[in-house]
């Protein structure tokens, strides 16, 4: 039988050259790549900290250099074989790519919240997010050294040699690593201390270390469930002597900035309905976290940002629990990517093409269709009630997909999902465009309650998860970690209504509300983190886990409705209450 040898000789000798390399030597160069082309934004970030590049922080600079080439060289000697390098660099030469054109673009970092955004991204978000110039770069970046690393053999040896060779690299890569550390210790620590978001500019270990992160996180999530909280919930005595159902309407709004809208005096009326409406504005109002994947969950937590836990938040249930505990009827609808566990075995839906044709396009629909059955649902509702309608808002960066043709009230408005192709003024005025549609929803949805006031006591929460960049210091979109974010992406605006006999069927001091929120306003003192609090206060909830402090309308029950919960198992509020109040 003749052997395949003589057959495939001939084969081999007609392929194209094919480059021979060690798997240590191709780990050394994808480093050295990785460092040349994905990690010129962190090295301008470090050395900008550091006072500039000169002369006197040369030895820096050269020392980053070492410290990014050796932790990926490091990454990739650890995780290599001659089997797993290639699967391996198919998957991070991409990810590498397409980080580093994200957070040169718009600032995006890669940390583990991000991360979360980014696996839970849908077809919709994605499609915004891809444009030209991105797969220009993708193809640069990515693809080409995809076709040379398809052009590369890797060479076969025993295991004695390849171990050998092996230690000799990891060795070799390790001396750089310690010896760059040990050059540039002293400006290296105090430059990661003070600026704790340049670690997340490390690409792509940043993108490996965070998604390790998140695996980790949600392994050790599902493992048990949410904790419950306030289990002690229960209807305080407003409940008993409401002459008629109360419904607070909770908007959660997206990527709404403080200070683009209207109320807070921006130069444009981004909000002249709500301006002709009595409506409390709280100003720039401290929001929790940079994107949704934060923002949300920390919301509706007892202890947000005060004492930011994300362990904690995740693994227990939401204010929405502890309302649904005491009575109140909960529904969540939403218009995004979710409500991010808030809502976890709660009534929720999702707003579909299928049920509103008329608002929806390529997979996303208008925030109108979140409020079109509001007016029957008022006229329907029974006993205690909270609608949390969670709006696309201002969800970039196809702000002008936001808000339908009859908003483009400033003009030209940019037009591409492709923010590189628009002004910044173009942009802003694309994003004006849509606060103004999201005050114009808001604005309706507050004169139907009105409308309804004889039947339904409400109320109407308006607020934003987060901020957003809109080129302040070249900074697009949002996500920057908490600590190292511009106050654009901070500061939210809040808004809030109620009806004519809210007060009265919530059992509150009658003419104390509107001075205590006017109050708070205007001292500008307000957080997300008072959210839990003021719900649980405005509905009369009565719960251990109730901080009056951070409750917005505190002072507005008489001292014996207030006393706590009843004595008893107090320690069934399971939370710690962690919160220094203030
Ligand atoms: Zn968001």
């Amino acid at each position: 039988m003749p052997s395949a040898r003589p057959v495939a000789a001939p084969a081999a000798a007609a392929r194209p050259a094919r480059l021979l390399l060690s798997v240590e030597a191709l780990c050394l160069i994808v480093a050295l790549f990785w460092l040349a082309s994905a990690n010129l934004g962190f090295l301008r970030a470090a050395m900008a900290a550091s006072g500039g590049f000169g002369l006197a922080t040369l030895p820096l600079a050269v020392g980053l250099c070492g410290v990014v080439f050796a932790l990926h060289a490091l990454l990739l000697l650890l995780l290599a074989t001659r089997r797993t390098l290639k699967p391996l660099l198919w998957l991070l030469l991409p990810v590498a790519a397409a980080t580093s054109w994200f957070a040169g673009q718009f600032g995006v970092l890669m940390d583990p919240g991000m991360v979360r955004n980014v696996l839970r991204t849908d077809t919709a978000e994605a499609r915004e997010l891809l444009s030209p110039a991105l797969l220009v770069h993708l193809a640069l970046f990515a693809g080409l050294p995809l076709l040379l690393l398809s052009r590369v053999e890797l060479r076969a040896r025993g295991w004695g040699r390849a171990l050998r060779q092996r230690a000799l690299a990891l060795l070799a890569v390790v001396v750089v690593l310690i010896g760059a550390l040990l050059a540039v210790f002293q400006p290296l620590s105090s430059l990661m201390r003070n600026h704790k978001g340049l670690r997340y500019q490390i690409t792509p270990a940043n993108a490996v270390w965070s998604t390790g992160s998140v695996l980790a996180q949600q392994l050790r999530g599902a493992a048990r469930p949410r904790e419950a909280i306030g289990l002690d919930a229960r209807p305080g005595p407003s409940w008993a002597t409401a002459p008629r159902p109360r419904v607070l309407v909770l908007v959660v709004g997206e990527t709404a900035r403080a200070a683009n809208w209207g109320l807070n005096g921006y130069t444009r009326q981004t909000t002249p309905e709500l301006a002709a409406l009595p409506v409390i504005n709280f100003g720039a109002v401290q929001s929790c976290g940079t994107h949704t994947e934060v923002s949300l969950p920390c919301m509706f937590a007892p202890v947000g940002r005060r004492d930011y836990d994300e362990d904690r938040i995740r693994g227990q249930q939401s204010l929405l629990h502890v309302l649904a505990r005491a009575g109140v009827g909960v529904d969540w609808r939403d218009n995004q990517s979710g409500c991010k566990g808030v809502c976890e075995g709660l009534p929720a839906t999702t707003v579909t093409a299928q049920d509103f044709p008329a608002a929806c396009e390529g997979g996303r629909c208008l925030d109108e269709a979140l409020f079109a059955d509001l007016g029957q649902r008022l006229d329907a509702a029974q006993g205690t009630q909270i609608w949390v309608l969670h709006m696309l808002g201002n969800h970039g960066p196809s702000y002008f997909r936001r808000y339908p043709p009859g908003f483009e009230t400033w003009q030209p408005a940019c037009a591409s999902d492709d923010l590189r192709q628009c002004s910044t003024a173009q942009i802003t005025k694309a994003y004006d465009n849509a606060l103004r549609y999201t005050d114009h929803l808001l604005a309706g949805a507050i004169r139907q309650l009105q409308s309804r006031a004889g039947r339904v006591d409400s109320a109407l929460i308006y607020v934003s998860d987060h901020g957003e960049s809109l080129g302040e210091m070249n900074l697009y979109l949002h996500g920057v970690p908490y600590a190292m974010a511009p106050r654009e992406q901070r500061q939210v605006p809040m808004v809030f209504w109620r009806s004519s006999g809210f007060e009265q069927g919530a059992g509150l001091k009658p003419a104390c509300l509107e001075p205590t929120l006017r109050r708070h306003a205007q001292i500008g003192d307000v957080r997300h983190d008072h959210l839990f609090h003021t719900v649980l206060g405005l509905l009369d909830v009565r719960t251990a886990l109730h901080e009056p402090d951070w409750d917005l309308t505190h002072g507005c029950r008489d001292a014996t409705a207030t006393a706590g919960p009843a004595p008893g198992p107090a320690g069934l509020a399971s939370a710690p209450a962690a919160g220094t109040g203030r």
